[in-house]
């Protein structure tokens, strides 16, 4: 039985009268850039986070990038986040002029260790970017409170957490100001690149908005140099179409999940996920951990079973950031876990046959060896 990493046609295939007739509005309309579309999305998902503004940008790296500059953060800064995350995160921080640092994660949830933040904070340090990392979320309390102790900004990157919650608050509304993407991919995904940022400050959506369109709220009127990151018409007429369902997306998420947790209680050494307490995580990717992580990708692929690894390099031990000289001792887990984690097959669309077929291959690895 083939089961793929992601069946984004099997998505489409349930909403595809809706879909095809949203893109045809968006055409009829040239509504393009912009336009009421960008328009009705943004709104509608300010709405469901209940939060006063959403902007739309390009993509989730982008988004993230805008608000540290519009955040002033640049050359002679530090921004703190994860060890373990997608390069976007760091990447956009050293775009600034800023020097990303790194903390490492911690050995249950795998997201950023909050108990490891404090000693990374230096005269210099900014901000801090928690990521909440395969749709669990950071213990972001903690992380809130060393923000206000040290007078850093909290900017959640929820790339990987459409409506996760801490204590049944959402993510993405504890800080200043929170990024998104919707990469096909990603559990709110468009039919190409495309993002957003949310905030409840006024000043700064205002700034946000200029800055994403060339500095300009009104044409040929340039406040200040910006860059184009705009959502357009055609993406955000799906993520209209898609926004409906994502409360029943997630939920099939999660129990897929529970699913596979319940099927792969005691199969080898395998680790399935932890939840964190008083949280609810959206399952954006469901990651094991085995000692025998390769061997087993191995075998699943023979078995028509696709599967990925997130990520497999820890970012200090990418060529990119050789140059930072992050000593191993600094993240000592991720440098572990990087060769012992594996995501299987997830997605809403995943059906009990196939997790059922996945935990029977992973039982019969561990039960040949
Ligand atoms: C996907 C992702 C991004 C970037 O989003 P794009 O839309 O691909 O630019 C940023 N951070 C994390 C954690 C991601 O997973």
């Amino acid at each position: 039985m083939p089961v793929p990493f992601l069946d984004l046609k099997a998505q489409y295939n349930s909403i595809k009268k809706e879909i095809d007739s949203a893109i045809a509005s968006v055409i009829n309309d040239s509504a393009f850039i912009g336009g009421k579309y960008v328009k009705e999305f943004e709104q509608n998902f300010a709405n469901a986070y209940g939060i006063k503004h959403c902007i739309g940008c390009g993509n989730g790296t982008d988004a993230i990038y805008i608000i540290l500059r519009m955040l002033g953060i640049g050359a002679g800064d530090e921004v703190i986040t994860a060890a373990n995350t997608w390069i976007s995160t760091s990447e956009t921080i050293s775009q600034t002029g800023a020097r990303p640092v790194f903390a490492d994660i911690d050995n249950e949830y795998y997201t950023i260790d909050e108990n490891l933040i404090e000693a990374k904070i230096t005269p210099k340090t900014k901000a801090i970017i928690p990521v909440h990392l395969y749709g669990q979320v950071c213990n972001i309390d903690k992380i809130k409170s060393l923000c206000e102790k040290h007078n850093l900004y909290l900017i959640e990157d929820c790339a990987q957490s459409h409506f996760s919650q801490y204590e049944n608050k959402l993510a993405g509304t504890f800080g200043i100001a929170s990024s998104f993407s919707f990469y096909p991919g990603k559990n709110l995904g468009a039919y190409g690149d495309a993002g957003c940022i949310i905030t409840n400050d006024d000043a700064l959506a205002e700034r946000i908005r200029k800055f994403a369109n060339h500095g300009s709220a009104k044409k040929h009127e340039h406040e200040f140099e910006g860059i184009n990151s705009r959502l357009d018409g055609i993406q955000a007429a799906v993520l209209n179409v898609k926004l409906k369902r994502i409360h029943e997306w997630t939920e099939r998420r999660i129990a897929n999940a529970s699913l596979y947790s319940s099927l792969l209680h005691e199969t080898g050494d395998v680790i399935t996920p932890a939840i964190r307490e008083n949280s609810k995580h959206t399952f954006h990717l469901y990651v094991i951990r085995t000692k025998y992580r390769d061997a087993l990708k191995k075998f699943l692929a023979e078995n028509e079973i696709e599967t990925s690894i997130h990520y497999p390099a820890a970012l200090p031990n990418l060529e990119a950031y050789k140059y930072l000289n992050i000593p191993p001792e600094d993240y000592k887990l991720t440098n572990i876990f990087q060769n012992e984690i594996l995501s299987l097959p997830m997605y809403p669309e995943l059906t009990n046959e196939q997790i059922h077929f996945v935990a029977a291959s992973i039982r019969d690895f561990f039960s040949s060896r």
